[in-house]
């Protein structure tokens, strides 16, 4: 099965999508990768999407990544006595280490370590920014604010804090029982909440030891002051529009989303656009204008991926939501600006044998009109640094690595097939021609070009481009 696109979708599994069938269907009308959000899913249920999912790239026999996201140090207020309270503005309220039920003047803020981290003029966001206090003074046990937006607040509400570095690790007790669930289960990707520091990234990547590739969503104005560190650690990153639109003005997050993607298309990591990219669609069949242009837009700007939350974990019409943006990424790239578009944001290549062999091979590509780019890789580097340049034709990655053909579901253009190792570069060219015929990507005669690195199984050997034909 030949996607039409190069533009991957993810697909947040929930009540409306958990069953087996719904998930094939997700993945016919073009899911590539499923998002298990371990702020709803037990482990039990996790283990179970993980089967469904497994049996679904069975039927299929394709290749799936499953990326489970981790919920991160979500902070909330206590509870409320007598049910939710109207703060208005102006009005003093505070947050304190008391555990008695909250009031109009006062609620449980059960994180020692935030009250102790708060200063005064540090403004403390409630439910997603529609209640705004600012900090006027503050001890280790009590913070006194004043409500700048007024709205009512009930029991266990998210608070959001942009301007105070959070001393506490990215990952919860939770996250760690979570995350080791997680890698039991074989998932392919782990996404990582409100990372703030380069050694929130890091601290998972100890745990996962390779098992997972680590993602880190970048939803904090800490994390944007250290983009480029944390990308560096990072094997990927999402544009977590959601929260960073609450701890940012959100007039400031169209400009970050294509700072954040140019920055890992220059480093070659893949990166996710997220969040209310298909809004209305949890509701109606149809999406509005400006979401088709939201989705358009990360499209131009050679995302990875586009990501559907709510709209087919708990919306009306899952399905439609996957095949409206596999229409749209299918379409943005097949329009006559796209290339242009594309090609004005790429950035050179780093010194290294792989990037310039990546760079031979599109230029082969564009000169020649070739059908597909091989890439013969064990690690799925091969594929990743090819898919870097966005070359016309699409990647075929041939891997004898099941874990390598899953992780590359995320990345632009690449179509991965787990296939024997080869014995020698004769063998190895052979086999990739004729995968290329039986995965459909031209008839016998068609031009392509292999890349690989000799000899096999040797990571960073990247060494050679060839022109072949499919068998
Ligand atoms: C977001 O905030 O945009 C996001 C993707 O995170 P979550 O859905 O976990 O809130």
């Amino acid at each position: 099965m030949r996607r039409m696109k190069r533009t991957k979708i993810i697909a947040t599994l929930g009540p409306a999508s958990n069953d087996r069938a719904m998930i094939a269907r997700l993945f016919e009308a073009g899911a590539d990768v499923f998002r298990i959000n371990m702020s709803h899913a037990s482990h039990d249920l996790m283990r179970t999407l993980v089967r469904s999912i497994r049996s679904v790239e069975e039927e299929f026999r394709r290749p799936i990544a499953i990326l489970v996201d981790l919920q991160g140090p979500k902070l909330r207020v206590g509870t409320f006595g007598d049910g939710p309270v109207d703060l208005a503005e102006g009005a003093e309220f505070v947050l304190d280490s008391d555990k008695k039920p909250g009031d109009a003047t006062r609620v449980h803020l059960p994180h020692p370590e935030i009250l102790r981290a708060l200063r005064p003029g540090h403004t403390v966001l409630v439910d997603d920014g529609k209640v705004r206090l600012r900090v006027t003074e503050a001890t280790a046990k009590r913070a006194v604010a004043v409500v700048e937006v007024a709205g009512r607040i009930s029991d266990k509400k998210g608070v959001s804090l942009p301007d105070t570095e959070i001393p506490v690790a990215a990952m919860t007790e939770k996250d760690r029982s979570d995350l080791e669930a997680a890698l039991d289960a074989g998932i392919d990707w782990v996404a990582l909440s409100f990372v703030q520091r380069p050694e929130d990234v890091a601290d998972v990547k100890k745990t996962a030891r390779g098992r997972a590739k680590v993602l880190s969503k970048i939803e904090k104005p800490q994390a944007i002051a250290r983009l480029e560190e944390i990308l560096e650690v990072s094997d990927a990153l999402m544009v977590a529009r959601g929260d960073l639109g609450v701890e940012m003005p959100l007039e400031k997050v169209p400009g970050l989303q294509k700072r954040i993607t140019r920055m890992a298309r220059r480093l070659g990591k893949p990166v996710v656009v997220a969040t209310q990219m298909l809004e209305s669609m949890i509701t109606a069949p149809v999406p509005t204008r400006a979401e088709v242009s939201d989705v358009a837009t990360a499209v131009f700007e050679g995302a990875d991926a586009v990501m559907l939350s709510a709209e087919s974990a708990a919306g009306r019409y899952p399905i439609e939501a996957v095949a409206t943006m596999s229409r749209i990424a299918a379409e943005v790239e097949s329009d006559q600006v796209y290339r242009a578009v594309i090609n004005g944001q790429r950035t050179p290549p780093e010194a290294t044998g792989a990037d310039a062999i990546a760079v031979a091979a599109r230029d082969v590509a564009e000169t020649l009109d070739v059908k597909a780019i091989i890439a013969w890789t064990a690690s799925g580097a091969t594929g990743l640094r090819i898919a870097r340049e966005r070359p016309k034709p699409p990647i075929l990655a041939i891997t004898p690595n099941v874990e390598a053909a899953r992780r590359l579901a995320i990345v632009w253009g690449v179509h991965a097939v787990v296939a024997e190792d080869a014995k020698n570069v004769d063998d190895m060219a052979e086999r990739a021609c004729r995968i290329a015929g039986t995965e459909g990507f031209g008839v016998p005669g068609d031009r392509v070009i292999i890349v690989a690195g000799v000899p096999f199984g040797t990571p960073g050997a990247t060494n050679m481009v060839r022109i072949a034909f499919v068998a």
